[in-house]
């Protein structure tokens, strides 16, 4: 296979036991047409947008080289402990790139498969657009995550409560290994199937530590690194992601899964969008604790290759566990350093931050416009700025700042990196969904665009700035 431009397919899961996958064939679309196409995902995948018909797009084509399958999971869902697998999902293939990435791309809504569990397997248009804006925004922020390459419409119904214009997304990720599939083979009491599984994720995401002798051991360390980095993230953003069941954490430490998803505006920890979160199980505030119960999970599926003792085994997942909290508050403080201008490190960093979270809290202040404001005083500064908490915290920070060697126009300028502008705020997206669906695809395209600089504090950003006018409370649907 050489890397030039053009489809470049390789098909190393389907190599892996057929335990694994389950063949799936896409469903025919009667009349496609192509709503977004992301010209700059393409070119990173080494595709011409003429290879990217609306038949391809679709699934009504295949592109040259692919063996389309579902992919077979399990999965902790709310806690409660499932088999699953791809049930609107068809992977076509890992596309090898021209910088010689592996990139899973498949396509999403294309009908069922043998794991659809009585379901349809089809998607409607706006839960794809949703998809696409909201994975591209993540991408634009500079968090690891899964991408949009197309959302098409297919001309068929779908029918939810009403009836629905159907849609294709089309999806890549650097793969869709996920928690819940080391779950699945460990589910089966098949070590041998297990074993090839771990030493496959290794291969794929972690190759340098594939020679080393506690090569499980290191591989679930790396998973933890990057879920906390990963999460850690999230948190700088007020991105709640909705759905953290295992099924839907990735192995590669990127996001995937974009249902309920949705960025915060009043800062509350106790936010949750999800319809079906009753219980607050996957709020802002309850995400690091879940990634950890979810890397727990993770790490009972490699107690058999971790030691043949299960009680040595136990020890060494538990001494990797327990790094999960210890990168999490590194990763977050670093972040949250960043996002105060704090270009070196000092004891009372973490009060400082936490401090000024608390007064947000008090104040209902919005999360994304808080930090906008402090890093460019000529935006319209919040009201709650001029309270007397406020100020005392303001002094404390300028006389922090004031401690460093970095000059002011650096530290404002790392702010400016650091804290978007611009984030997919809820009635934004609800706007361009809404159009979309009358057929007026013009809003959509003007948040894409604007969502693709989140950190450029540009004035044709300021109307996106604005939080919702709506009182109601934000609601976000799962699966639909
Ligand atoms: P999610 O909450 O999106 O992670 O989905 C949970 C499970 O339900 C996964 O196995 C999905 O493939 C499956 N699923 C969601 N929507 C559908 C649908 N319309 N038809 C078939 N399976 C679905
Ligand atoms: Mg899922």
């Amino acid at each position: 296979m050489d890397s030039e431009v053009g489809w470049n397919l390789d098909n190393s899961y389907s190599r892996l036991p057929e335990v694994f996958f389950g063949e799936a064939t896409p469903a025919k679309a009667v009349s496609p047409r192509v709503i977004l196409l992301n010209e700059d995902l393409a070119v990173l995948l080494g595709l011409q947008v003429e290879m990217l018909s609306q038949e391809v797009l679709s699934g009504n084509e295949l592109p040259e080289g692919a063996t389309p399958i579902a992919q077979a999971y399990a999965g902790h869902q709310f806690g409660y402990f499932t088999m699953l697998g791809d049930g609107r999902a068809i992977l076509l293939g890992e596309q090898l790139t021209p910088s010689w990435n592996r990139v899973d791309i498949g396509l999403k809504g294309s009908g069922p498969t043998a794991f659809s569990r009585g379901g349809d397997g089809l998607a409607a248009l706006g839960p794809m657009l949703r998809e696409y804006i909201i994975s591209e925004a993540m991408y634009a922020l500079g968090i690891p995550t899964s991408r949009s390459l197309s959302v098409t419409l297919t001309g068929n119904d779908v029918i939810r409560e009403t009836i629905l214009s159907g849609a294709v997304l089309i999806r890549t990720a650097s793969s869709y290994l996920r928690v819940g599939t080391f779950q699945y083979a460990a589910a089966r009491q098949e070590p041998e199937d297990l074993k090839k599984l771990a030493d496959y994720a290794i291969e794929r995401h972690y190759p340098e530590i594939l020679s080393e002798d506690n090569r499980y051991e290191r591989f679930l360390g790396k998973v933890i690194e990057r879920q906390a980095a990963l999460i850690a993230k999230w948190q700088l953003v007020g991105f709640i992601h909705g759905v953290m069941n295992t099924d839907n954490m990735t192995i590669s430490g990127e996001t995937i899964d974009y249902g309920p998803c949705a960025f915060m505006d009043v800062y509350d920890p106790a936010t949750v969008f999800s319809s079906i979160d009753k219980y607050g199980r996957y709020k802002y505030g309850n995400q690091p604790g879940i990634a950890s119960w979810n890397l727990a999970r993770l790490a009972e599926t490699l107690l058999p290759l971790l030691d043949d003792s299960q009680e040595t085994a136990i020890q060494i997942a538990e001494k990797q566990l327990a790094n999960f909290g210890l990168n999490f508050e590194r990763e977050w403080l670093n972040g949250m350093r960043a996002k105060l201008g704090l270009l070196d490190e000092q004891s009372g960093d973490e009060a400082l931050g936490k401090e000024l979270l608390i007064l947000m809290k008090e104040a209902k202040a919005d999360f994304t416009n808080t930090f906008r404001a402090l890093s460019d005083e000529c935006v319209e500064q919040p009201k709650w700025f001029s309270e007397d908490a406020f100020c005392e915290w303001k002094k404390k920070w300028e006389a922090r700042r004031e401690q460093q060697t970095a000059t002011n126009e650096e530290s404002y300028e790392v702010m400016r990196l650091s804290n978007p502008s611009v984030i997919p705020r809820n009635h934004r997206v609800e706007e361009a969904i809404e159009a979309a669906e009358h057929g007026d695809f013009g809003v959509l395209y003007e948040l894409n665009r604007v969502l693709e600089s989140p950190y450029a504090y540009s004035a044709e950003q300021a109307p996106y700035t604005a939080p919702t006018n709506s009182s109601l409370p934000y609601r976000t649907y799962c699966g639909t």
